[in-house]
């Protein structure tokens, strides 16, 4: 390509749990434009978590539109769009009309648990692993290996989207069966309404055949797995997009990125790797021929425990957290389980209960609130500990981000508990730099380096 043209900018959007955001970046990574809106989520029964389609694609429209404007520049200087998404959150639409069958499910949402621990306990699932652990042994092929520790999770999208066929005869009859049902994460959704659904894109792998028979998923609704070069648009799930935006391109590079949910990914290179304590492989991207994978583990209640402090009263503004928890010197022996949506690796139990122990006469708001941030870093140490005793690849940095990452006091005690340096980039935005860097790759902006950040 003729490389980047100075007048010329790239336009990126994230689409988190809790909110849309849109900058333009100039060709040195700088925001010259921003624009956010919020993120409404539904809870239609307890344990269920959904977002409108048609009311997140509005919001998409909103802030791209707000932040050209923003920017002073026109429409037509926007180079390339990358676009970065919240994972494992799904809906299913019909492919004539582009109606949705229903809402979006969100990756937090519990109602596949007892599909969860039924399937993770069936003597399928042991036959599957005894298979993969038999090929591993014959073959020494990790990728078996890899299979052979794989368990499902109510945050993965496959058994919710079982469980979306098996409770939704609109779904399973309307069209399924007759090829007319499309299947879509946020970012297929938002590349459909782009499109008018004429490109499918994104996965550089190849859909489980064999998962889909299983399941009795229909492989027809499922997007085309397209390899994800030339652009445009690259989209890239939120975790990769912060991976790629903390500049995390060598193997053992970590980043703890603290949302809505904690996710802890670390690089393990050409090789897939996962491990009996929950961690799971993801692709993380694949720049020319090149795939790169993650580890992956993650708590889902962070920035949801704060909040939920937040409502209670315990103070009005998020920001006054850090202090709050600076001002007592311990927290009296309170101890807070952030398991809202239960607790995931190393623990892996969807139905813990949330709850506060060691309450006492004495136990003050800040007493509380210190709780719920240490238990943000008690949930980071175990991540580290679990990718250390499973992965053992040398970790050579560890990068933090997102809304909890600018808190000083979780910052602080993760790093006291890790024993090593834990280092933040001055922006927290990381997602939307990350497929910012991607799409400019795309148009010629050169390779993105950690002093940019
Ligand atoms: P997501 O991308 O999942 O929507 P963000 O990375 O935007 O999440 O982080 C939003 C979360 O960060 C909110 O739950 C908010 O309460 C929390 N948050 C933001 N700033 C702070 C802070 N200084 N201390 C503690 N929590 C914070």
């Amino acid at each position: 390509r003729n490389g980047f043209k100075k007048e010329n900018y790239i336009i990126s959007v994230d689409v988190g749990t809790t909110s849309i955001r849109c900058h333009v970046y100039d060709k040195e990574a700088q925001i010259r434009g921003s624009c956010v809106t919020k993120v409404n989520l539904l809870y239609p029964e307890p344990g269920m978590v959904e977002l409108d389609p048609e009311e997140l694609w509005m919001g998409f429209v909103k802030v791209v539109k707000g932040a050209v404007q923003d920017s002073g520049f026109q429409m037509c200087q926007m180079e390339a769009l990358g676009i970065s998404t919240q994972r494992g959150t799904f809906t299913t639409w019909d492919r004539k009309t582009g109606v949705p069958f229903h809402n979006f499910i969100s990756w937090q949402d519990l109602r596949a648990a007892d599909l969860v621990r039924s399937w993770n306990n069936s003597c399928t699932m042991k036959a599957l692993h005894g298979v993969a652990k038999a090929l591993h042994f014959l073959s020494r092929n990790k990728r078996f290996l890899a299979a052979s520790l794989i368990v499902f999770s109510t945050q993965h999208v496959t058994l919710r989207l079982a469980w979306a066929l098996q409770n939704w005869k609109r779904v399973r009859f309307g069209s399924a069966s007759q090829g007319n049902c499309c299947f879509g994460t946020i970012d297929t959704w938002l590349l459909y309404k782009l499109t008018k659904g004429r490109w499918f894109t994104f996965l550089c792998m190849c859909w489980s055949e064999l998962c889909c028979f299983l399941l009795s998923l229909p492989l027809s609704i499922l997007p085309k797995a397209r390899d994800p070069s030339p652009p445009p648009p690259p989209q890239m799930a939120d975790q990769q997009a912060a991976m790629f935006g903390e500049c995390c391109f060598d193997v053992g590079d970590v980043k703890i990125t603290m949302g809505t949910g904690t996710f802890m990914n670390i690089n393990t290179g050409s090789q897939p790797h996962t491990s009996v304590s929950g961690l799971y492989p993801v692709v993380g991207w694949k720049i020319g021929p090149e795939v790169v994978y993650l580890a992956e583990g993650n708590a889902a209640d962070t920035g949801t425990a704060i909040k939920w402090a937040q409502k209670l009263e315990l103070f009005s503004d998020v920001r006054e957290t850090d202090t709050m928890a600076s001002s007592v010197a311990d927290s009296d022996g309170v101890c807070f389980v952030p398991s809202f949506s239960g607790l995931q690796a190393p623990l892996n139990d969807p139905k813990a209960c949330a709850s506060f122990m060691g309450l006492k006469p004495s136990t003050t708001k800040s007493h509380l609130v210190r709780a719920i941030l240490e238990s943000i870093a008690f949930r980071n140490k175990q991540l580290y500990e679990t990718m250390l005793r499973e992965t053992h690849i040398p970790i050579t940095k560890i990068r933090a981000d997102g809304g909890v990452g600018t808190n000083d006091f979780v910052m602080q005690l993760t790093a006291d508990l890790f024993g090593r340096k834990v280092s933040r980039p001055t922006r927290h935005e990381m997602s939307c730099l990350g497929a910012a860097f991607v799409a400019g790759l795309g148009v010629g902006m050169r390779t993105p380096t950690q002093t940019q950040i």
